[in-house]
């Protein structure tokens, strides 16, 4: 079945970046049409029907989360936009803030009257400067026009958005850490609960949503439930954007339905391997997620199907590897990034990452001592619920994940390094 992009549609044209250009494409009709026609209750019944899940990593269902947001307390709500998008992989937000910043303002539109937000932050990461430029001339067009400010398309419902550009840590796109560096304090995740959604932002209830997650409500607002439910599978539907590289013949951006097969992807979108080498796995949602194996490449992009390869769709930033790939190598490099990245207040993501990336870089360069690998499973799981937030899991999940789909390239690694050392 041919599929039309919803969220990279108008991408190509440079004028879709301009609030002509995006009316020109019918741009915020949908939006206007929302706050006129429809109460904030009724957005949130539609999106939690829907069964929307975020787009940011975690899969959770978008409305559900809205309606946890604490009620009547006198302060205000707020909508946190969580454009810190650092997870080695991935690029697809970077993508729609460059080039459709309009589709996401319309989506913080519709979730800021969905939770009657008054006040929108868009953290942007600290390397996106370019990025944040074009959202914040995007933002300035609206309130020339009306689109933002004290009242929205003319109607009694006053909306700001502001643009927050951060540091360069990987820890600020952790919900809590992103909130906390709002606040304009270092980016320390909190401990939960209490969650966002009751104590957030200035500790006022906020709803803390991804770029993607926000710019797909504009077609499921404009299409509706049945158009949004007929992409995908049961609780995995939708159209996602794919970010795709490493070995493939033409890494980039893609956008499909959910469920296409991880070789539909490679194969059919991206051009299949490159010339004279073959895969031999993949990870399908940033380094966060654990390794498929090429012989499991029929598996579903979706967020139930990879669970069953021991995998996850996390963000959907797609690494594919060929057999020129040493996946201890690829080990060592993403858990030195974590342990450079962790923000130092659990001891066991503080030292434990740092460990586990000190056996690894001893490992690749040649030195293996009998129990590392032991070692680097107890560290693993060291990890698991003992911190604060989910940076020590993402470790942990790779460690373990790649230990045990490709054991005999360690055990082929160790004894290389046993014999560099020994003479043998
Ligand atoms: Fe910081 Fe790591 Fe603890 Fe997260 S798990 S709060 S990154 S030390």
């Amino acid at each position: 079945m041919s599929y039309e992009p919803v969220l990279i549609a108008g991408c190509d044209d440079p004028d879709n970046v301009t609030l002509k250009g995006y009316e020109k494409r019918g741009g915020y009709a949908t939006a206007k049409k929302v706050l006129k026609n429809m109460a904030p209750d009724e957005v949130v019944t539609q999106v939690k029907d829907s069964g929307l899940r975020g787009r940011g990593g975690a899969g959770f269902p978008t409305g559900l989360k809205w309606t946890f947001l604490a009620k009547d307390t006198g302060k205000p709500t707020y909508l946190a936009v969580n454009a810190d998008e650092s997870e080695p992989g991935t690029f697809k937000d970077r993508y729609l803030l460059e080039r459709n910043p309009h589709q996401l303002i319309e989506g913080c539109l519709i979730a800021a009257w969905a939770i009657q937000a008054h006040d929108v932050y868009i953290y942007l990461r600290g390397e996106f400067p370019y990025g944040r430029d074009i959202v914040q001339a995007a933002i300035d067009e609206c309130y020339e026009k009306g689109y933002l400010g004290d009242k929205v398309f003319g109607k009694d419902f006053r909306c700001n958005i502001t643009t927050v550009l951060g540091a360069g840590a990987y820890i600020c796109g952790e919900e809590t850490g992103m909130l906390e560096s709002l606040e304009g304090k270092r980016g320390h995740p909190r401990n939960k609960p209490p969650f966002p959604a009751v104590e957030g932002l200035f500790n006022c209830p906020t709803i803390i949503n991804n770029v993607e997650s926000l710019s797909v409500l504009v077609p499921i607002l404009e299409r509706g439930n049945d158009w949004f439910q007929s992409l995908g599978s049961e609780k995995n539907w939708g159209p996602k954007v794919w970010c795709v590289s490493g070995h493939v013949k033409k890494p980039g951006i893609y956008e499909t339905a959910l469920g296409l097969t991880i070789n539909e992807l490679l194969e059919e979108h991206c051009g299949g391997c490159r010339d004279g080498h073959s895969f031999k796995s993949a990870v399908p949602g940033g380094s966060s997620c654990g390794i498929v194996k090429a012989s499991e490449f029929d598996t579903a992009l979706d967020f139930d199907a990879l669970r069953e390869v021991g995998s996850s769709l996390g963000t959907g930033g797609v690494m594919a590897w060929d057999d020129t790939t040493s996946i201890p190598e690829a080990l060592a490099n993403f858990i030195e990034f974590y342990a450079e990245e962790s923000c130092g207040q659990c001891t066991p993501c503080r030292q434990g990452t740092g460990w586990a990336a000190g056996i690894l870089h001893r490992l690749v360069h040649g030195h293996y001592m009998d129990g590392d690998f032991d070692e680097l499973e107890r560290i693993a799981r060291g990890f698991t619920g003992t911190t604060i937030c989910a940076l020590a899991d993402a470790a942990a999940i790779p460690i373990h994940s790649y230990l045990a789909k490709f054991p005999e390239e360690f055990k082929a690694m160790a004894e290389r390094a046993h014999a560099l050392t020994t003479g043998a």
